[in-house]
C-alpha cells in the first residue's frame, strides 16, 4: 500500500491533445470540433442519422491557434526534470496528417518560431545546464532510431563523424544504436538533419515510410554534482509514432498489410502498457512490442510519460478522431 502511494507521487502519466488548423485550401470545411475548453474537447459526430456530440477530457487541450512556443512551455517542466535524473517519454500519437511531426520537429520549412519540441527541448537543456554550471557538470548524448515492422534501424550512421559515447551507456539506452555526444544546439540540428536524411532513404513519393514507422530521438543526460561528486542520470525519449489510422484489410495486401498489422499491434501494445501503468496494474505487458521493450526502463516506476494525441479537424476524419480520443482516454 505504502509502495503504491510512493509510486503515485513519483511516476506520472499526462495526456495532452492538439487540434491542427485547416491546411491551405481547406478553409470551407466546418470543423468536426465543436468546442475546446478547460481541457475538454467536444466532437460533433452528426451524420444523416442525427445530431450528436461526444466530449473527452485531458490534462491539456490545444486548439488550432496554439503556437509551438505555447505547447513547449507547458512541457518544459517535464523536459527539465531530465536534468534532475528523471526518465521521460513523450509520444506523439494520431492519424497520418494530424500534426505529430509538426509538434515534435516542425513543418518542412523550419523557422525559429515553428521549431518543434525536439529542437526546443535540447536548446532548453543546454541553457539550463549552462545556468547550473557552477554546481553541476552535464554531459549530453543523443541516439536516433526508427522502428519499422518491428525492426530497429539506427538513423545516426554512415557519416564518418559520429563516435561512440566514451563511457558505458549512461542511462537506459533504447538500443545499441550510436550514441553521439552533443554540446550545442547546432550539433543537434546537424544530427537531426542526418537522421531525417537517413530516414528518407528507401521511401518514395508514393511510399512515405515515415508515416508507417516510429521514430525516436533519445537524449541521455549525465550530471555530476561538483560538491558531492554524485552522478545523476536521466534520459528522455521523444517519439513520433506511426500513423494510427486503421487500414481496410479488404483493400490492402502484401507489404502494406504487413506494415498495417505491425503498426496496429505495436500501438495497441503501447496503449496496454500505459493503461496498466495508469491503473497501477502489477503486471505491465512490456514484452508485446519492440517499442515497449526498448522503452521499458523509461515507462513506469519513477519515469514520467506524456501521451500527446493529435487531431485533424476535417469532418471526414471524424471516425479516426473518435478512435484517437478513445485511445487517449484509455491511457489517461
Ligand atoms: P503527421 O506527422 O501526423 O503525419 P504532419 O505533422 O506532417 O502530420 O502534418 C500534416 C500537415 O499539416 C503538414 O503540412 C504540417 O506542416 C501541417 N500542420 C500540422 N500541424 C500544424 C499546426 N499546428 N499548424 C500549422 N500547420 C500544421
Ligand atoms: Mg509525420
Amino acid at each position: 500500500k505504502l509502495y503504491n502511494q510512493v509510486q503515485d507521487l513519483k511516476g506520472s502519466i499526462r495526456v495532452y491533445c492538439r487540434v491542427r488548423p485547416f491546411l491551405s485550401g481547406q478553409s470551407n470545411f466546418l470543423s468536426s470540433v465543436d468546442s475546446l475548453e478547460e481541457g475538454t474537447i467536444s466532437i460533433n459526430t452528426s451524420s444523416k442519422h442525427g445530431n450528436s456530440r461526444k466530449s473527452f477530457s485531458f490534462n491539456k487541450v490545444y486548439g488550432p491557434s496554439a503556437t509551438q512556443a505555447e505547447v513547449f512551455s507547458d512541457m518544459q517542466p517535464l523536459i527539465r526534470s531530465v536534468l534532475d535524473g528523471y526518465n521521460v517519454c513523450i509520444f506523439a500519437y494520431g492519424q497520418t496528417g494530424s500534426g505529430k511531426t509538426y509538434t515534435m520537429t516542425g513543418p518542412r520549412d523550419l523557422t525559429e518560431q515553428s521549431k518543434g519540441v525536439n529542437y526546443r527541448a535540447l536548446s532548453d537543456l543546454f541553457l539550463l545546464a549552462e545556468q547550473r554550471k557552477d554546481t553541476f557538470c552535464y554531459n549530453v548524448a543523443v541516439q536516433m532510431i526508427e522502428i519499422y515492422n518491428e525492426q530497429v534501424r539506427d538513423l545516426l550512421v554512415s557519416d564518418g563523424s559520429n563516435k561512440r559515447y566514451p563511457s558505458a551507456s549512461p542511462s537506459p539506452a533504447p538500443s545499441d544504436a550510436n550514441l553521439v555526444p552533443v554540446a550545442s544546439t547546432s550539433d543537434v540540428i546537424y544530427l537531426m538533419n542526418l537522421g531525417h536524411r537517413n530516414r528518407a532513404v528507401g521511401a518514395t513519393a508514393l511510399n512515405d515510410r515515415s508515416s508507417r514507422s516510429h521514430s525516436c530521438l533519445t537524449v541521455h543526460v549525465q550530471g555530476k554534482d561538483l560538491t558531492s561528486g554524485k552522478v545523476l542520470r536521466g534520459c528522455m525519449h521523444l517519439v513520433d509514432l506511426a500513423g494510427s489510422e486503421r487500414v481496410d484489410k479488404s483493400e490492402v495486401r502484401g507489404d502494406r498489410l504487413k506494415e498495417a498489422q505491425h503498426i496496429n499491434r505495436s500501438l495497441s501494445a503501447l496503449g496496454d502498457v500505459i493503461a496498466s501503468l495508469a491503473q497501477k496494474n502489477p503486471h505491465v505487458p512490456y514484452r508485446n512490442s519492440k517499442l515497449t521493450q526498448l522503452l521499458q526502463d523509461s515507462l513506469g516506476g519513477q519515469a514520467k510519460t506524456l501521451m500527446f494525441v493529435h487531431i485533424s479537424p476535417e469532418p471526414d476524419a471524424v471516425g479516426e478522431t473518435i478512435s484517437t480520443l478513445k485511445f487517449a482516454e484509455r491511457v489517461a
